[in-house]
């Protein structure tokens, strides 16, 4: 098993390359195979080598580790060798047509209700004066395509009423159509997993396969990604890892979303791609758009951070953050970043917040007791114990006060876990100062 993601280097990554990158990485590592990177870069015009970088650091930071790198733009040498042992066989041919006579051709057939196919010429009709050919790959019509996907089922195309694929421009350069076939016999793709909107090309690709002698790799096609929400959809193309990073997201958060949407599972709060991959099976791919959804990412993010051990953090969170904080905190964050934001509550000052007049008395009287208890875990029990007794309130006028003042805010996390952090000192500064 072998699979490979095949970005052309002329952008950032988004949601949707970035999910058929897992989708790849997720069932060769479920088979114990390899995965390859794959740059596409034959276009040297629009190739970046920023983008090179860009599509690597992003990989990184999702944690889809390449067990391999490939690069096209040094695959030339090997394409001419092919690119001869295909023309000498037939399957490949000059054309001499300028995109203007193309087009009249493809008005002409439309207008005649025929399919704009691309008619080919004689062998030995006269070549235009001054032209250098462009080259197409002979379609062999006598052979139908058919293969069974892995997402799609049986999938058939005649070949006759596809138009022969122009493969490798007048300059020399390359079209993506032939060298992708090159690269996954040669690396030994045995999987290729990409959009629904390569069917056809995987229709003409499939003959390549053949006419090289190649074994066919299997095909798996997936639906496409949507934007389930309005705002999102006009540029869905663009989301990607800097806005991740922008909004203080997990990589896990999109990965568990992008493992699992467009399938019959659930989306489940999954902490590794390991966890992902064992439960990666094109069985449960469905037909329809997948609807992408950043809410999701968000819930997604909050539900990992609450299921977070300690240990699988510490060395992100900030100084004075340790195992009894994070324990008290991470159950309230939606995102990481969140954490420091309690520094101040729990080991440094904070604004004194407005309370209620009628609360002030109370809030002395919290001190005075509060002065004389043992300040362990299980101080905030005891604390509001003893001033429900004192006072005989309870609920939200026994607890609401008491939180507003140690800590500043109406809401977050338990109280219980709170109040032992915040220390003694801290906490009867706080309650006299209301
Ligand atoms: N570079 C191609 C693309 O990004 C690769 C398609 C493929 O063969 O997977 O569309």
């Amino acid at each position: 098993m072998k699979t490979r993601f095949a970005p052309a280097p002329t952008g950032r990554l988004h949601v949707g390359n970035i999910r058929t990158a897992l989708h790849n990485y997720l069932l060769s590592h479920r088979d114990g195979g390899a995965f390859l990177l794959r740059i596409d870069d034959t276009d040297a015009e629009r190739s970046k080598e920023e983008y090179v970088e860009a599509i690597r650091a992003d990989l990184e930071w999702l944690g889809i580790a390449p067990d391999e790198e490939a690069r096209q733009s040094q695959r030339f040498g090997r394409y001419d060798e092919l690119f001869e042992q295909l023309r000498a066989a037939g399957r490949i041919y000059a054309c001499y047509e300028t995109p203007e006579e193309l087009e009249v051709r493809r008005k002409v057939l439309l207008g005649r209700g025929l399919p704009p196919v691309y008619e080919r010429k004689d062998a030995d009709a006269p070549v235009p004066e001054g032209r250098s050919p462009h080259w197409r790959f002979r379609l062999d019509h006598d052979t139908p395509i058919a293969w069974d996907d892995l997402v799609r089922g049986q999938q058939k195309f005649d070949p006759a009423l596809i138009s022969d694929p122009v493969i490798r421009r007048a300059d020399g350069s390359w079209l993506y159509m032939l060298p992708s076939v090159i690269d996954d016999m040669d690396l030994g793709i045995t999987h290729v997993v990409r959009g629904e909107d390569h069917v056809t090309n995987s229709a003409i690709q499939l003959q390549m396969f053949d006419a090289l002698g190649a074994q066919r790799p299997y095909l798996a096609h997936e639906a496409l990604l949507v934007a389930a929400e309005g705002k999102l959809s006009k540029r869905l193309g663009s989301v990607g890892v800097d806005e991740m990073k922008a909004r203080g997201l997990e990589p896990m958060a999109l990965l568990a979303l992008l493992a699992r949407i467009g399938t019959s599972q659930p989306v489940e709060p999954l902490a590794s791609l390991e966890a992902l991959s064992a439960s990666f099976d094109f069985a449960h791919f469905g037909r329809a758009p997948a609807h992408f959804n950043m809410a999701e990412v968000e819930a997604l993010n909050a539900k990992l951070l609450h299921a977070t051990p300690y240990e699988a953090v510490a060395d992100r969170l900030p100084g004075g953050i340790g195992k009894a904080e994070w324990e008290a905190l991470h159950g309230n964050i939606a995102h990481l970043g969140e954490v420091a934001d309690w520094l101040p509550v729990l080991q440094g000052e904070i604004d004194a917040p407005d309370i209620a007049a009628e609360d002030a008395d109370y809030l002395h009287q919290a001190a005075t007791i509060a002065a004389q208890l043992e300040w362990d875990d299980g101080v905030w029990a005891a604390l509001t114990g003893a001033l429900k007794q004192a006072t005989g309130r309870k609920g939200k006028p026994l607890f609401l006060p008491l939180r507003l003042a140690l800590t500043g805010q109406a809401s977050g996390p338990e109280m219980a876990a709170l109040l032992p952090l915040i220390g003694k000192d801290r906490a009867l500064a706080r309650l006299r100062r209301a």
